[in-house]
């Protein structure tokens, strides 16, 4: 075996994300005393709630550890139907595969439909693990870039679609996140529906990925896909608890409802892959899905949304997106390209700002370049309203002393 050989090419190309780097500066800044101010991870704070802990714990203590149904509890893939109003469109048990976190729903989708180079198409700024999945599975990931750029907040049109698709004519999929991690936006009911329609027409997946789909503000509610037997053949819905539930990230549950046949691939396939997720953490995750849904984290995250856009003076030169959806602020940085840090370091990427973010005021962020969108910053503030207040103050300081 050859040195470069030990490792296969195609993963020995993953990079750890870019936000570990920053963390790193983020650790020193901590050991010498001087504030950190984290907007880098997309994680909800606070509580676990009781009922959900309690039924982990219960679980445990009631010894349901054995193995268990490789595609999931039946009691929660039928709450799952549930909580996505799913139990009378057509769609039974079987449809309903429990994961390991979404993200292993995602790679499931990759792996049960798509053959060696098949093409999957992604929306304009995709979530930095759809890429590394899709190759992982030998798939062939693509972006489809909005003909109107930024101008629609990024947001991919039917035409766009059609376009692509026309283009690549081993196209498997497309995946839309709705709504946007990094960008923030929400496709409304109208552009979620014509996107589906051009996935029907041309035979691909419709791949919805609605992790944050109960964080939506200002009254604004979740454009369901269409459910009919036109659509069912073509839709697959990925959803999870790491979003919509405070602290919830690392029980690594998510779920994906699917058509029968693909369904029936992803059970098989994990069957071998992880035998379905831990036990105790599905009935912890049946508990949080089997109430209704409470929205005091909505609320929580819609006034920190509120707070930042009535923040007094904004970091100069860069433009802040509106936030429909999610806890994701979107920063338009491209207005600091060409300034110089009064270190001598010159801004000439998104990594450079958040870069510089960090190594002068503290504050993380996500970079634009793990989205494939140079130029932006992804800021989350779900984080205490004092050290969003704080931290924007900061950021305020950092790109003020760019020149
Ligand atoms: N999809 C999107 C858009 C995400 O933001 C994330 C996590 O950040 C995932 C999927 C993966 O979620 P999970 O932690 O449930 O695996």
């Amino acid at each position: 075996m050859l040195d470069g050989e030990r490792v296969s090419p195609k993963i020995g190309k993953f990079r750890p994300s870019a936000t570990l780097l920053l963390k790193a500066v983020a650790g020193e800044r901590r050991a010498e005393g001087k504030p950190v101010f984290d907007f880098g991870l997309g994680e909800t704070k606070g509580s676990l709630a009781p009922h959900v802990r309690e039924a982990f714990l219960r679980a445990i203590s009631t010894e349901q550890t054995m193995y268990g149904d490789p595609a999931g509890l039946p009691e929660l893939r039928q709450a799952v139907l549930a909580w996505l109003g799913l139990e009378r469109a057509g769609y039974g048990v079987e449809n309903v595969i429990v994961t390991n976190g979404a993200k292993q729903s995602l790679f499931n989708v990759f792996l049960a439909v798509c053959n060696p180079a098949d093409c999957v198409l992604f929306d304009a700024a995709p979530w930095v693990s759809y890429q590394p999945l899709a190759s992982a599975a030998y798939a062939f990931p693509v972006m489809v870039v909005p003909r109107a750029g930024a101008g629609n907040r990024l947001k991919v049109t039917a035409d766009d679609l059609r376009r692509n698709l026309d283009l690549r004519p081993h196209a498997k999929l497309f995946l839309l996140n709705n709504p946007v991690n990094p960008t923030g936006q929400l496709y409304d009911a109208d552009e979620t529906e014509a996107l589906l329609a051009v996935c029907v027409e041309r035979r691909v997946y419709f791949v919805l990925d609605r992790l944050y789909w109960r964080l939506l503000f200002d009254g604004r509610s979740f454009p369901e896909p269409r459910v009919d037997d036109q659509t069912r053949p073509w839709l697959i819905q990925v959803d999870g608890m790491s979003k919509n539930f405070r602290r919830a990230g690392g029980l690594r549950i998510g779920w994906s409802v699917a058509p029968s046949d693909v369904a029936r691939a992803m059970a098989n396939l994990q069957s071998h892959y992880t035998s379905g997720p831990s036990t105790p953490a599905q009935h912890a995750s049946l508990a949080a899905i089997s109430r209704p849904y409470q929205g005091g984290l909505r609320e929580e995250l819609e006034s920190n949304r509120d707070l930042l856009a009535r923040l007094g003076p904004k970091p100069p030169r860069v433009e802040i997106w509106p936030t429909p959806a999610s806890f994701y602020s979107f920063w338009d940085v491209r207005g600091c390209f060409g300034l110089k840090a009064p270190d001598g370091v010159e801004m000439r990427s998104s990594d450079d700002v958040a870069a510089w973010l960090a190594r002068s005021e503290g504050v993380i962020t996500a970079s634009g370049s793990a989205f494939e969108q140079e130029g932006y910053l992804r800021l989350s503030f779900a984080v205490p309203p004092e050290e969003l207040l704080e931290g924007m103050e900061a950021a305020r300081r950092a790109i003020a002393a760019l020149g």
